[in-house]
């Protein structure tokens, strides 16, 4: 591998495989899969991670807004994408790119319905989320009864699937809260069942719900984070490989003196001399302010760089004092699960935050 000569993110593809296949390997042979590819991909690419799911057959995919799912169309993936979060203003766009929307409220359901009829639209698949305790977004099971009338009135769409989604399906101190979702699912199955004469994909679990809950996996289960990397548990994320690592340069090197300060507002103000290396990427990168003052690092030549003062929007200054660099060093800002995790604990966030936070002006390379 050459040593960068920019602030890249480097996507490696054998890991995003390994994930998917271990996700796999817990379920069943006929459970279907869905990746999730929302928010660019966690924030790697979503073009890329969705074209090579696509060869390893993975069943559908899921992101949350209208575009997305057209940036997918226009990349050349063909496999099914389900919008989650769609708007209605949207709704010409998502038929336009055969995109399947969530409609989870009756004024959706009944928009989308309008639509497709003035359209002429033949079964058109579309998905039902139910709320069954994380309220959010979706139906209750008292809608079943009004859902099944507006289907009766009409032939334009037809329910691809059924879905909910868990609330703590991570914290296993949430394990009673989580098995009364998993029944309350289960009845509005039960309820569907004596409704339709066809059969939905039923779904309900997320990566720890994949993990944790196997009596959550239904037809489908909906894989998320773990492709990048992450099973919300160190036994899990053990098994896991890392998809994304952000790498940069140091641009210059500076000396401190004593008493002279770095950055903005003055953020750090030297007690003794030291030695700081500038790196080409801040907090319009996706490196919150928050990281500044000490309490995010970088890894240079194997050593750990604290932030020196405050995060810029297009820089960080970090102390390099014991560390041998020059400038033109390779920089690592994450290039594990452990660093991503610290690097989230040390701002009192989660790993999804720091992934998906990665600005789209930072170079995505596939390794
Ligand atoms: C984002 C999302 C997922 C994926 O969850 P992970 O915890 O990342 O696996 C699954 N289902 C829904 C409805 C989501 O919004």
């Amino acid at each position: 591998m050459t040593k960068t000569a920019e602030t890249v993110l480097e996507i490696d593809l054998n890991a995003l495989q390994h994930n998917f296949e271990y996700i796999k390997s817990k379920l069943k042979a006929n459970t279907k899969t869905l990746a999730v590819v929302k928010a660019y991909g966690y924030g790697s690419d979503a073009c890329v991670i969705a074209k090579h799911l696509e060869k390893l057959n993975v069943d559908y995919f899921a992101v949350a807004y209208v575009d997305e799912g057209v940036a997918l169309r226009e990349a050349g993936v063909k496999t099914p994408i389900l919008v989650l979060h769609p708007q209605i203003v949207h709704f010409n766009l998502l038929i336009e790119h055969c995109l399947e929307p969530n409609l989870y409220s009756e004024r959706v359901l009944k928009a989308f319905i309008d639509l497709t009829e003035s359209e002429n639209q033949k079964e058109y698949p579309i998905h039902l989320k139910f709320n069954t305790g994380l309220n959010r977004l979706g139906f209750k099971i008292e809608d079943v009864d009004t859902i099944d009338d507006y289907l009766k009135k009409t032939k334009s769409i037809k329910i691809a699937s059924i879905f909910s989604h868990l609330v703590a399906s991570e914290d296993l101190n949430e394990r009673e809260f989580s098995e009364n979702q998993i029944n309350s699912f289960n009845k509005i199955i039960d309820k569907f069942k004596s409704k339709l004469n066809y059969q939905p994909i039923y779904h309900m679990a997320n990566t720890s719900g994949i993990l944790n809950y196997p009596n959550a996996h239904f037809d489908m289960v909906r894989i998320g984070i773990s492709l990048y990397g992450f099973g919300n548990d160190q036994k899990y994320t053990e098994q896991l490989r890392n998809v994304a690592s952000l790498k940069s340069i140091i641009s210059q090197i500076y000396t401190i003196n004593k008493g002279e300060s770095v950055g903005y507002n003055r953020g750090f103000t030297a007690d003794k001399k030291i030695i700081t290396a500038t790196i080409p990427i801040g907090h319009a990168d996706g490196i919150h302010r928050s990281f500044g003052k000490g309490k995010g690092y970088v890894t240079i030549n194997g050593s750990k760089a604290p932030i020196v003062g405050n995060v810029c929007m297009d820089m960080v200054m970090v102390d390099v004092t014991d560390i041998n660099c020059k400038e033109g060093d390779e920089v690592i800002v994450f290039n594990n699960q452990q660093t991503i995790i610290d690097l989230a604990s040390a701002i009192d966030t989660i790993p999804y935050e720091i992934i998906t936070a990665i600005s789209q002006r930072i170079k995505r390379i596939v390794k």
